[in-house]
C-alpha cells in the first residue's frame, strides 16, 4: 500500500520534471509529445527490481503506446538513458537492479514528502494544477 502511495506521487514527480514549462513531455522512446497527464511514467527496469524502482534515472516520461510495450521499448530506453546521462549508465543501472534494498515504512514517508514537495514546486512553477 505505502509502496503504491508513493509510486502515484513519484510518478507524478517524473512526468512534472520531464515537461517544459507548459506541461508537455516528450516521450523518451519515441519524441512524440504530450501533456503530461496524458503520460506515464515508463521504468527502464522493471518496477519489481525495488533497487532502481525510484531511481530518477531509471524514469522518464513515456507515451502509452511505448510503455505498454514489453519492457516499455527497452531498446529505445537504454540508448535514451545514456544518451542523457552518459555511456554506461545503463549498465549500472543494471547492476544496481541486482542488489537487495529494502524499504521500510519510514524510508517510504521520506521518499514521499520529498517527492511530494517537489511536485508541488513544479506545479507552482509552471502555472499548472
Ligand atoms: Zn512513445
Amino acid at each position: 500500500v505505502k509502496d503504491d502511495e508513493l509510486w502515484k506521487i513519484f510518478s507524478q514527480y517524473i512526468r512534472l520534471r520531464d515537461s517544459d514549462s507548459t506541461g508537455y513531455c516528450i516521450c523518451i522512446t519515441c519524441s512524440r509529445v504530450y501533456f503530461w497527464k496524458e503520460m506515464q511514467c515508463g521504468h527502464g527496469i522493471g518496477r519489481q527490481h525495488m533497487a532502481t524502482k525510484y531511481d530518477e534515472r531509471n524514469n522518464h516520461a513515456q507515451c502509452k503506446t511505448c510503455n505498454s510495450f514489453e519492457g516499455g521499448n527497452e531498446d529505445a530506453y537504454k540508448k535514451a538513458v545514456d544518451r542523457k546521462y552518459g555511456a554506461g549508465t545503463w549498465e549500472q543501472l543494471e547492476l544496481k537492479a541486482k542488489t537487495v534494498c529494502k524499504m521500510g515504512a519510514n524510508d517510504f514517508l521520506i521518499l514521499q514528502g520529498y517527492f511530494g514537495a517537489q511536485v508541488k514546486l513544479l506545479l507552482a512553477d509552471k502555472g499548472l494544477n
